[in-house]
């Protein structure tokens, strides 16, 4: 699968980049291939959190309705809890507002072992930011070398970093949210801020795009996920966290061998020296 992925700086222009699936995926094919994936993700996660050398994050950002949440729940159900940790942020609290604004985001990134998975993250702060004005022009601009930076000390710090936009067209956001409108196990999720937002669509364009453009590194790389349809989202996102994974596999597997052969030499000499009873 090819993906759209940003791993330097660059001009990003979204409207160039696809919603849709590419015509040679077909829906069947895409939920099997996601079910393949979704067993080499539990094997790949287990042997990460048995190695403890590394930390994967998982970043999704997208306006209203673009399937976080949906992408979260399709990714997580693919893995074992006990290595994951989901946060979602929301409205910074008062004590949040009170610290510098990656405080609360580094609070959450993943410990060695573990995958985090971020719904909306960090990127909020050049995004519903700038565009709501929130802070001055200055402070969100000096944002972006801030979040390289962030990104950087995780990176070091060996945890694999993928942030991935769910792209939606504007057609696509306003039918997802008069569904919703619809649906009584739904609607309490809207409110008018939704549509307010939506009149913004050119500005939030603009600050993604440079949200994309100015914080992409080969160690904390975007994927632009067409996410039109809900089954190819999940299938891309899938695809993506492998993909960062996979390259792992021998060295944590080795990691494991190692461990284990360390382990039965201990008991080895242990049960030299202490017959058990039968
Ligand atoms: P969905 O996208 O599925 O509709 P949601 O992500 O909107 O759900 P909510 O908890 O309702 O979930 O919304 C979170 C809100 O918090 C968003 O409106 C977002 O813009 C806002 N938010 C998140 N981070 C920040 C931030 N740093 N500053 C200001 N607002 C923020």
């Amino acid at each position: 699968m090819r993906l759209k992925r940003f791993d330097a700086p660059a001009k990003v222009r979204l409207d160039g980049i696809p919603t849709d699936p590419p015509d040679s995926v077909k829906k069947r094919e895409a939920r099997d291939q996601f079910d393949k994936l979704s067993g080499e993700l539990f094997e790949l996660q287990d042997l990460m959190w048995g190695a403890r050398t590394h930390s994967l994050l998982m970043v999704l950002q997208g306006r209203d309705a673009a399937g976080k949440d949906g992408a979260v729940k399709h990714l997580s159900g693919a893995l074992n809890p006990r290595g994951m940790m989901v946060t979602s942020f929301g409205v910074p609290t008062t004590e949040e507002r009170q610290h510098d604004f990656l405080w609360r985001v580094h609070k959450r990134a993943p410990r060695a072992g573990e995958i985090g998975i971020f719904n909306r993250s960090h990127y909020e702060d050049v995004l519903v930011a700038r565009v709501k004005k929130l802070v001055p022009p200055a402070t969100w601009k000096e944002r972006y070398e801030l979040i390289n930076e962030f990104e950087r000390t995780l990176a070091e710090a060996d945890c694999i970093i993928l942030k991935f936009f769910l792209h939606i067209t504007k057609e696509e956001q306003r039918e997802r949210l008069l569904e919703r409108e619809k649906d009584p196990n739904d609607a309490w999720k809207l409110s008018v801020e939704d549509w307010k937002d939506r009149q913004r669509w050119d500005d939030y364009t603009e600050a993604y795009e440079d949200a994309i453009g100015k914080c992409a590194s080969k160690d904390a790389p975007w994927i632009v996920v067409p996410a039109n349809a809900k089954w190819y989202r999940n299938l891309v996102v899938a695809h993506g966290v492998a993909a960062a994974m996979r390259p792992h596999r021998t060295a944590w597997r080795q990691r494991l061998d190692e461990q284990g052969k360390l382990v039965r030499r201990d008991l080895k000499a242990w049960r030299a020296q202490h017959e058990e009873p039968e």
